[in-house]
């Protein structure tokens, strides 16, 4: 039997890179899955793409509730990949209070509406989890990434504080704290570089693996934190990094 057979899962941001690498082995797995996302128009079966902004918060009530009824488990939702993002540069002298709170609205307060509609339906499960795409930027200081880091370490304490407040009610959470990860998002980055091939060698080489992340390979960490294999696991994050936080450059 796959591990996720007969399960139901949530994936916001799914129609594209991280999320939709994870909606994918998720339904390869057994698990039904619906994808929310602002722009669902590619996502096709096995998954059912729903419309929503993480940022409205009526918006994501509406879609969690049609998601749920769609996916057919009478209210049961078994797995939730909080994933939905958007990225900023700069530091506090350059992004405006504007930019802040568009950015905290969508990264952090995203997640946190999204859970409150989901949960409902997580306690229903016999096995809940939840898991939040985090990032390295919550625990390194990286530069021009003041706003970006900030709301990831915001993701990284709601993960620990989400877990000690539901650990009683059967709902594990947890969070994947990948590195640079190939997907459509970095390769708008590279596109807006003076010089991409540079740009893509120098992200390329701040990780000991010395190549970028998959989005498989994260959507593996998900897949593993989000299934009852992960059952002892929960208020911690996994990184998926290519060894960034946790290694020294090797010596010249
Ligand atoms: P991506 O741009 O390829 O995909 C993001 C998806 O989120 C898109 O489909 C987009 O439409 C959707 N989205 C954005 N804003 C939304 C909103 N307000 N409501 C609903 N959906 C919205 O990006 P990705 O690289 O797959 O990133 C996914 C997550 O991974 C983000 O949380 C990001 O911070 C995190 N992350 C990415 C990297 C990386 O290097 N790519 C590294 C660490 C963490």
């Amino acid at each position: 039997m796959s591990d996720f057979e007969g399960l139901t899962a949530l994936v916001t941001g799914g129609a594209s890179g991280i999320g939709r690498a994870a909606a994918d082995l998720l339904a390869e797995r057994g698990a039904r899955v619906a994808v929310l996302d602002l722009d669902p128009s590619s996502v096709g079966a096995p998954l059912t793409g729903y419309r929503a902004d993480v940022s409205d918060d009526a918006s994501v009530r509406a879609a969690v509730a049609a998601a749920v009824d769609g996916l057919g488990g009478h209210g049961v939702l078994d797995v939730l990949v909080n994933n939905a993002g958007v990225g900023a540069r700069g530091t506090v002298e350059t992004n405006s209070d504007d930019e802040w709170h568009r950015v905290f609205d969508v990264n952090v307060l995203g997640m946190v509406r999204t859970a409150r509609a989901c949960l409902p339906h997580l306690r229903a499960s016999a096995h809940a989890a939840i898991v939040n795409t985090c990032s390295v930027a919550a625990t390194a200081g990286l530069p021009q990434r003041a706003l970006y880091s900030a709301t990831k370490g915001a993701v990284y304490s709601l993960t620990l504080a989400m877990a000690a407040d539901h650990v009683h009610e059967g709902i594990r959470v947890t969070c994947v704290n990948p590195g640079t990860v190939d997907t459509p998002w970095v390769g708008r980055l590279l596109d807006a570089a003076d010089d991409p091939a540079a740009e893509r060698a120098a992200l390329e080489a701040r990780q000991p693996t010395g190549r970028l992340v998959s989005a498989a390979e994260v959507a593996g960490a998900i897949a593993y934190l989000a299934s009852p294999l992960s059952g002892a696991t929960t208020g911690t994050a996994l990184a998926v990094d290519g060894g960034m936080q946790g290694l020294r450059p090797r010596p010249a």
